[in-house]
């Protein structure tokens, strides 16, 4: 088949603009001249320490990144930084309070969906501290078992004085997103930066707020950018190949984690450490630089279209339309949404159809109509078709008239 008749809507690694792949298939061959692939040439080489400059450097434009706040690239993935933010974040916690007990130094997670629920996961494997549960996604869905909504805030039960706080602002496989698509006049709910304490040790700063962009970076603007103290996303959904996980971190994150491992800080790996990659400019060891190139072309090619802004116009614009397909297939019956208004993500689009043996049938004739990737995470089954920012309109009216054609097939 050709690519041409195939609509890609995967949860990740999801598909890239045509024109960066013809872009980037040439550079595989010879990489900015150099006669040498991109594949190939050194990190060290003058031609790809460029090529790191330049990619923060887009990045800073395209999220109006300030100064206060390093760009650094690594590996790992989101799965990796669930353990790093732990590790580094305990280690700033450590030098700033060394004399604390473990039960004392506490982590607030905000979980919304399977993602967030890892990582807590990952911090009370790890220890060094406490886990607490600022709120519970399932809590208000009818089993109490669904991932189907962002808890109302005046429900959160954040610490006073967190380690950190931390939370993922598009859950990918239920897809729950903060400030979510919202059909009605209740609106969405959005990440309560006003409830955030100070930062015990700096009255400067909030408490460390981190957030995992993984499935929504580069879809619309980061509200409140300036007020994180760390943001990470892997490339692999919006802007990039799989191998290049993106963190966004403040300064004051970068500590010395041997010196808190001497106070009695768990140690932390060196490829995990914030301040190390920091230092080495990114380039402490040999970076994901096929993804990193890929991702840069991808940039180039947003920032000729208009953006950020661009994109998250566009995003909505696919969202509304799918989401009203959606609903128009729950009032024949047909169809269910997944998630409750106003915590729709704009990224993944979560449904489950309705019927005995429909989900089958909608399987097959989604395949037979070019449509891939629609299948709902193993986890919760049913239907998710993913619309990060190489989908374009056309395909997601494409997506539109096979889901109208599947209601009427079904409703009769
Ligand atoms: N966080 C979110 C929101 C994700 O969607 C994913 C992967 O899909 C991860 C974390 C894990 O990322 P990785 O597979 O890069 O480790």
């Amino acid at each position: 088949m050709d690519r041409s008749q195939i609509v890609n809507l995967a949860a990740g690694p999801s598909g890239l603009p045509l024109p960066v792949l013809l872009e980037a298939s040439q550079g595989l061959l010879n990489f900015e001249g150099t006669g040498i692939g991109i594949t190939e040439i050194s990190h060290r080489s003058p031609e790809f320490a460029k090529l790191t400059k330049d990619l923060a450097a887009i990045l800073r434009q395209h999220l109006n990144i300030p100064e206060t706040h390093e760009v650094l690239f690594t590996q790992g993935g989101g799965c990796g930084q669930f353990s790093a933010v732990v590790l580094n974040l305990l280690a700033r916690h450590r030098l700033r309070f060394p004399d604390l007990k473990d039960e004392d130094r506490v982590m607030d997670y905000v979980v919304t969906g399977s993602w967030s629920e890892k990582a807590a996961l990952e911090a009370r494997r790890l220890g060094g501290g406490v886990v607490n549960i600022v709120t519970d996604g399932r809590s208000g869905s009818a089993n109490g078992k669904n991932f189907d909504s962002i808890p109302p805030v005046d429900t959160w039960r954040l610490s006073e004085r967190p380690a950190f706080i931390y939370y993922c602002e598009n859950e990918t496989v239920d897809g729950v997103e903060f400030d979510g698509h919202s059909s009605t006049e209740q609106g969405a709910t959005q990440f309560p930066f006003h409830l955030i304490p100070p930062d015990p040790s700096d009255p400067t700063f909030l408490a460390p707020l981190v957030a995992d962009y993984s499935s929504s970076f580069l879809s619309r603007p980061i509200p409140q950018l300036e007020r994180h103290a760390l943001i990470y996303a892997g490339a692999q959904k919006n802007i990039g190949p799989s191998g290049l996980t993106i963190i966004i971190v403040r300064k004051d994150l970068l500590v010395d984690t041997v010196a808190a491992a001497k106070l009695g800080a768990a140690p932390v790996p060196t490829t995990f450490d914030y301040a190390v990659l920091a230092k080495a400019g990114s380039l402490y060891h040999t970076p994901p630089m096929f993804s990193m190139y890929v991702s840069l072309l991808v940039l180039r090619h947003f920032a000729t279209l208009g953006g950020v802004p661009y994109l998250a116009k566009v995003n909505a614009q696919k969202a509304k339309k799918v989401y009203a397909a959606v609903k128009e297939g729950e009032a024949a019956g047909v169809f269910r949404p997944r998630v409750k208004d106003g915590s729709q993500s704009f990224m993944n689009v979560v449904f489950e159809v309705l019927g005995e043996g429909a989900e089958a049938r909608f399987l097959a004739s989604a395949q037979s109509a070019g449509l891939r990737g629609v299948k709902g995470h193993r986890s919760v089954g049913g239907i998710r078709t993913s619309l990060y920012n190489a989908v374009t309109l056309e395909q997601v009216d494409l997506l539109v008239e096979f889901l109208r054609g599947f209601i009427k097939a079904e409703a009769g």
